[in-house]
């Protein structure tokens, strides 16, 4: 049987807990932004009186002078306890969600990233469940696509903007954000080339 996509009774688990990526050197990542969203969340914060802490993820070309990228690509924004837990997750009031997670305290603008989860892009052509979704652990199997329309369109919408990349230097910002016992491992924090 085919289950439409709905968030596991009282998980929150996307909006607290961050991964290290692409590799525990680089650190825990946020919330991936594009850089149109950014100001969009920085006024969210200070309308919602939240502090928040943005740093840039993806850049492109060589700046010289910087000797870091010509141009941000797409920020994220940090999770604030060892970089887990969304700023904007309201983990402090008794409200809570429908499904009875937490609840995201800017859920109607929230970015595309997390109008995305939990459809993910493996590669260019592969769309998939996060495996870390719990709704992905239990029915990944029989989970439809065609039930999962709203999370395509916006997984979609990010990932247009990082189809025709080919040719260009990459860039990936090292957070220096995680927790024993990986911290000795952090690349100090800033841009790092990558492999073409
Ligand atoms: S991890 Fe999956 S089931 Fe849990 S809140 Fe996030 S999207 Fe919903
Ligand atoms: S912005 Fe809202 S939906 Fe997105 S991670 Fe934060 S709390 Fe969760």
């Amino acid at each position: 049987m085919l289950r439409e996509f709905h968030c596991i009774q009282d998980c929150s688990d996307c909006c607290i807990y961050r991964q290290y990526y692409p590799s525990v050197d680089y650190g825990k990542i946020g919330v991936l932004l594009l850089p149109e969203e950014k100001k969009q969340v920085e006024s969210l914060a200070k309308n919602s009186k939240t502090s928040i802490t943005i740093f840039p993820r993806l850049g492109i070309g060589v700046n010289k002078k910087t000797n870091g990228p010509r141009q941000v690509i797409a920020y994220q924004l940090m999770g604030n306890i060892d970089g887990d837990y969304c700023p904007f997750l309201d983990t402090k009031s008794d409200n809570r969600a429908p499904h009875g997670g937490f609840n995201c305290l800017v859920y109607e603008s929230r970015p595309l990233a997390c109008r995305a989860y939990p459809v993910i892009k493996e590669d260019r052509t592969t769309v998939e469940l996060d495996s870390n979704c719990k709704f992905s652990c239990q029915y990944s199997n029989q989970a439809s696509k065609n039930l999962l329309d709203n999370e395509l369109g916006a997984l979609n919408r990010i990932s247009s903007r990082f189809d025709r990349l080919g040719g260009q230097k990459i860039w990936r910002y090292a957070t220096h954000v995680g927790e024993e016992p990986f911290k000795n491992l952090l690349l100090p924090q800033g841009w790092y080339l990558q492999e073409a």
